[in-house]
């Protein structure tokens, strides 16, 4: 599933290619993907030129005079930007037609992502209510702690939970509760305030890395043939329930926690 760090690394890659062109047609091959494909993606956005790409969460928006395109890759969603001669392949939903002989093509076999529409100057229901982006100035561990006095839900969850902080999925919490040596059974309102600076520091260096590590892949964006840009991970924990600690040797836990698979150290992360 892509996380945030895909995400920016897609609107990182799409950016380029997209920002100051003109959209002259979109070509729905379904009605919907998760939910209906808003009427507005053929009604409003041809003629518009896209003004910014931008990410909020793990959603990307297309921001045009008329509005936004709001988009959201689901479980396996790509987006590329092809020749506009270029074959279709299984699962290539939609075209927007550009300028130039190109389309931004967006391809989803299991059709969980979206294509919605953000009328100007307003907040699309599903971004409202959301939490600050974890590398922005307002996300830090005091906010962490404010948030957690009084809560015993796990800690993972809590960091999960997409009004305290968006876009830290299940990979993002399990590497930075160990990063920062915090189970992540133990109860939010729990933690102390300077473990949560530890804990809100890791996660800023974890995804930071990750998106720095993104870029390595972003030609994938606009090669036919490339792969979705999705890349491995250096990852500490997340997978590797059973085998040794990378730093005590021993051996890792796996523990479901909200529905979620978990895995940490009992022994470095308390
Ligand atoms: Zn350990």
């Amino acid at each position: 599933m892509p996380e945030l760090p895909e995400v920016e690394t897609t609107r990182r890659g799409l950016a380029p290619h997209l920002t100051g062109r003109k959209v002259i047609g979109a070509t729905l091959r379904r009605a919907d993907l998760r939910w209906p494909i808003a009427r507005e993606v053929e009604t409003r956005l041809p003629g518009q030129r896209i003004e910014a790409v931008r990410r909020r969460a793990k959603y990307l928006l297309l921001d045009t005079g008329a509005g936004s395109a709001l988009l959201h890759l689901g479980m396996s969603g790509s987006l590329r930007v092809l020749p506009a001669d270029t074959p279709l392949r299984a699962h290539d939903h939609v075209d927007l037609r550009l300028e130039g002989e190109r389309v931004l093509r967006f391809n989803d076999p299991r059709r969980f992502g979206c294509l919605l529409w953000q009328p100007p100057g307003e907040v699309h229901p599903l971004l409202a209510g959301l939490g600050p982006e974890p590398l922005s100035d307002a996300f830090d561990g005091d906010r962490l702690f404010a948030l957690s006095r009084g809560r015993s839900a796990p800690v993972k969850n809590f960091l999960m939970d997409q009004s305290v902080v968006v876009g830290v999925g299940n990979i993002y919490a399990a590497e930075a509760l160990f990063a920062a040596g915090i189970s992540p059974l133990r109860p939010a309102g729990r933690v102390s305030r300077e473990r949560y600076a530890r804990l809100a520091e890791a996660v800023r260096r974890i995804l930071s890395h990750a998106i720095t590590r993104g870029g390595t892949t972003l030609r994938d964006f606009i090669s036919p043939d490339g792969a979705p840009g999705y890349f491995e991970q250096e990852l500490s924990v997340y997978g590797r329930g059973g085998l040794p600690c990378p730093r005590c040797g021993r051996t890792l836990r796996q523990t479901v926690i909200g529905q979620r698979a978990s895995v940490w150290c009992a022994s470095c992360q308390r």
